[in-house]
């Protein structure tokens, strides 16, 4: 399961998950009008596998298009009427596919890779395939006339590609960015331009929560110095009262990062929080949360349902990010020990435990594989192993010392069916037996191998 991406661009999430040098992990309008237009050319429906609908409708020339149920017929379809930016913006390459189609293809993929393990279950998808990314890059140019537009750099350059209505970024965010535009112009505030070094407004970030409605604007300025602060919140806030934090970060580096080291809390409390699954979580300018939270919910339910934890089980959560799963399991386990390598990542594991009043789950920073090694020289007993590793998979010496450690159960959620094919060849030759696999659909629009799979196994042979 990916964490995010700090990183400008398009929204790359199968990159969100690399871990660069060092073992840290670097992770990746509607107007009305508009809208009615949709509603209006609202079709035919065939009904499905796994809530959504298969086919959907034909989209009238030159109108973009989108229904309840999102499925735009495959057939004839040119991508570019539904989001005019779709070639240069590069993010959703799979929309002149319908929606069905792209499903079947993911699934296809993840038995594919399976194949001699394990039959999959159908794929889930999406019941409304749009705008469920809870966070938002946007980038700002000015055009001759003076007139401010949003949208998102061209891949490898520095042009903007002008983007107002994304179709599967969250609408309010939507409504946030084209508002900005005509903010930064009335208070005569300066885009940054790279190739000049002048300007102040790099991009904005907007994340917000599903759950609990909260939204965070992050302004990434070069400086510290925004002039009438108070003011532009105060504006801003006006015209989107759903705005719960604004925070002015610092990014003064001539890189590609999105985000500088700095954050300056302008307005709230600076983080949001958000729910997924009754827990609740914080999300700062920096923090990794997962970008698709139906689907995250979804997904984490499988798994949890997999771990089909009793209250007396020690568990054990790999790979644990800030926490998410193990805090979710915690309330049905006895014990939970999360391991992360990223410093960062198990601070927020910390206090994300605490907010929830979690007094049963620690977290360790370490290399997972270590982790494990010292687990099973000491004998330690674990019942059910949950491990999310990121798009590399897991490491021998994780997997050999999860052999000598023998839960009951292990549950592997995993981002790349190639990997999570091998470690469970590896675990299969080893004294499992792979149960159960699920492919859940995170990524709906974006590249055919953006596909989680959560698979369950259990030991063959009793100890
Ligand atoms: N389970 C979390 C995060 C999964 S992403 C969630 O759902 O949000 C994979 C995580 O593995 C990242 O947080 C990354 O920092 C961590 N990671 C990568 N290599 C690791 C290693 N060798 N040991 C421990 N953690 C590692």
């Amino acid at each position: 399961m990916k964490a995010d991406k700090n990183r400008i661009g398009h929204h790359r999430d199968s990159d969100e998950k690399k871990i660069p040098k060092g073992g840290k992990p670097d992770r990746k309008k509607s107007a009305d009008g508009l809208q009615d237009d949709r509603r209006k050319n609202t079709q035919k429906r065939s009904v499905e596998r796994n809530g959504f609908r298969k086919d959907a409708q034909k989209p009238e020339a030159g109108k973009r298009q989108r229904t309840d149920g999102g499925r735009i017929s495959g057939k004839g379809t040119a991508g570019e009427k539904i989001c005019p930016a779709m070639k240069k913006c590069g993010g959703c390459s799979l929309l002149k596919m319908s929606y069905a189609e792209q499903l079947k293809q993911k699934e296809d993929f993840v038995r594919k890779e399976l194949k001699g393990i394990i039959k999959p279950e159908p794929i889930i998808g999406m019941e409304d395939p749009w705008h469920y990314r809870n966070k938002v890059h946007a980038s700002f140019a000015r055009k001759k006339d003076g007139s401010i537009v949003s949208g998102i750099y061209e891949e490898g350059t520095h042009r903007l590609v002008p983007v107002e209505d994304c179709l599967i970024q969250d609408e309010r965010a939507n409504r946030i960015v084209r508002d900005l535009c005509g903010l930064f112009e009335s208070f005569k505030i300066k885009i940054y331009n790279e190739d000049t070094g002048y300007g102040l407004v790099r991009h904005v970030l907007i994340r917000t929560g599903h759950a609990s409605g909260e939204v965070m604007v992050v302004l990434v300025c070069v400086s510290p110095v925004f002039p009438s602060k108070r003011n532009f919140v105060d504006a801003l806030r006006k015209l989107h009262p759903e705005v719960t934090t604004v925070v002015l970060n610092v990014n003064d580096r001539r890189t590609s990062m999105v985000l500088g080291k700095r954050d300056i809390v302008l307005y709230g409390k600076g983080h949001i929080e958000d729910q997924l699954c009754g827990c609740t979580f914080a999300v700062s300018p920096q923090s990794f949360y997962q970008v698709n939270p139906v689907q995250t919910e979804i997904l984490y339910r499988k798994a949890i349902e997999f771990a089909g934890l009793g209250g007396t089980e020690r568990v054990l959560d790999a790979y644990c990010g800030t926490g998410t799963i193990g805090l979710i399991a915690a309330e049905s386990a006895r014990e939970v020990v999360g391991v992360e390598l990223n410093p960062d990542a198990v601070k927020n594991a910390v206090s994300n435990a605490r907010r929830n009043n979690r007094k049963n789950i620690r977290f360790v920073q370490e290399d997972a594989g270590e982790f494990m090694q010292k687990m099973a020289a000491e004998r330690e007993t674990v019942d059910v192993v949950l491990m999310d590793p990121p798009r590399a998979g897991s490491d021998e010496a994780f997997l050999s010392s999860l052999v000598t450690l023998a839960p009951e159960r292990v549950i592997y959620i995993s981002c790349n069916p190639v990997t999570l094919a091998r470690d469970l060849r590896y675990l299969g030759k080893h004294g499992y037996r792979v149960r159960k696999a699920v492919p859940v659909d995170m990524f709906p629009w974006t590249a055919p191998e953006h596909v989680e799979t959560v698979a369950l196994l259990s030991r063959k042979y009793p100890q």
